[in-house]
């Protein structure tokens, strides 16, 4: 009997695992592979829980990977949803649930065609799936932790597939082979608080943020390059608090995210934003301040050998070539490009994180399909 990946996704999205519960999901998704003959370890870490299964030997020459998450981002506003967020209900041709695009049907998908595929055509080689339960949160012991116990455990994969929605409209329109990269940087200028009347006993810190700002966000960062949309930097909120009307402020705030290609590196776009906030801190005489978050690096996996095997696979099932995409936020790929050629494809990620998310259900099936032929072209 083949495995049903419409019922495994139902299965998966009545499990609330919102960040950084498990919810059931993972369990489920262990007693299923166990089922089916892989080996699985559990490796939670820091309160997250992940689960790692392979089938087949350890340190086979070919070991197709796969990396997705269970966890899902909070309701949002519970009243607006008309479905139950997590019964997995159908209507109309959809299944309904947090999670049912972003990213249970993917992850049903890929073990359902993993372990059909195991059982009726058993490969030489290995199939891997580390699944973490936090990939919304702030994937500090999700992903990372699975690499890192990998790592440690000498398990290894080939090649890797991240099964996160990539389809923006259609189903096999896109597939990325890379992300930008992101960081934020949060910005205080100090001056000297004093009366409105009197600005000679004062130094205003809003010129020099203003100034700082124009001079960061105008600047053009690159034109983009051949597989990525130019780098952008937004400002995006500049707090000063000041209720008076008499009173020129202490202190201005300001963060900004700057999404950047490989053109740049997160070092290098610090050094231009301290060299810039120096300077304006010595014409105006401010002290400025800044703290930089990284998310991620830029990346990309060159088109190539397993760009061509996703992509065939996407058109033999779908008729249609993916494009080579690298938009979007980041994913977890970001974390995985540093074991191996890591490249994402899944479904239509339409209603991700929206109220009432849904998923066509066609569209599991095909996504399995599309899966299976990737496993059957890899290892033939
Ligand atoms: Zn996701």
């Amino acid at each position: 009997m083949p495995v049903d990946p419409v019922a495994l996704t139902a299965d998966l999205v009545r499990c609330p695992s919102v960040t950084p519960e498990e919810g059931g999901a993972l369990v489920l998704l262990e007693k299923v592979l166990t089922k089916g003959g892989f080996t699985c370890t559990r490796v939670d870490r820091g309160g997250v829980c992940n689960l790692y299964a392979r089938w087949g030997r350890q340190g086979a020459n070919r070991t197709f990977g796969f990396n997705g998450h269970t966890d899902v981002v909070p309701l949002g506003d519970e009243a607006a949803w008309t479905m139950p967020p997590f019964g997995a209900e159908i209507k109309d041709g959809f299944l309904y649930g947090r999670g049912a695009t972003d990213m249970k049907s993917g992850v049903a998908a890929f073990a359902a065609a993993a372990l059909d595929f195991v059982a009726d055509t058993p490969p030489d080689g290995a199939i891997v799936l580390a699944i973490t339960g936090d990939e919304e949160g702030d994937a500090l012991d999700g992903t990372t932790a699975l690499l890192d116990w990998m790592a440690a455990n000498n398990e290894t994969m080939s090649v890797c597939l991240v099964g996160e929605p990539t389809c923006p409209d259609v189903m096999g329109e896109a597939m990325k082979i890379g992300r930008r990269g992101s960081m934020a940087a949060f910005f205080t200028v100090t001056g000297v608080q004093g009366h409105a009347a009197y600005p000679h006993r004062a130094k205003n810190p809003m010129p020099a943020m203003a100034r700082l700002m124009d001079v960061l966000s105008s600047r053009v960062l690159d034109e983009g390059t051949a597989h990525f949309d130019p780098s952008s930097l937004q400002v995006l909120t500049i707090d000063t608090g000041n209720p008076a009307t008499n009173v020129i402020p202490a202190q201005s705030k300001a963060t900004v995210n700057i999404r950047f290609n490989d053109t740049h590196t997160s070092a290098a776009l610090t050094a231009w934003m301290q060299e810039e906030a120096d300077q304006v801190a010595a014409e105006f005489g401010v002290k400025i301040a800044m703290r930089v978050k990284v998310s991620g690096e830029s990346f990309l996996t060159p088109p190539g050998e397993l760009s061509d095997l996703i992509a065939g696979a996407v058109e033999a099932e779908t008729g249609r070539k993916p494009e080579l995409s690298t938009s979007g936020g980041t994913s977890d790929a970001r974390f995985v490009k540093d074991h191996c050629p890591v490249v994402e494809f899944g479904l239509v990620g339409k209603t991700m994180h929206q109220v009432d998310e849904r998923v066509e259900v066609a569209q599991i099936s095909q996504l399995k399909a599309i899966y299976t032929r990737i496993l059957n072209d890899y290892f033939a």
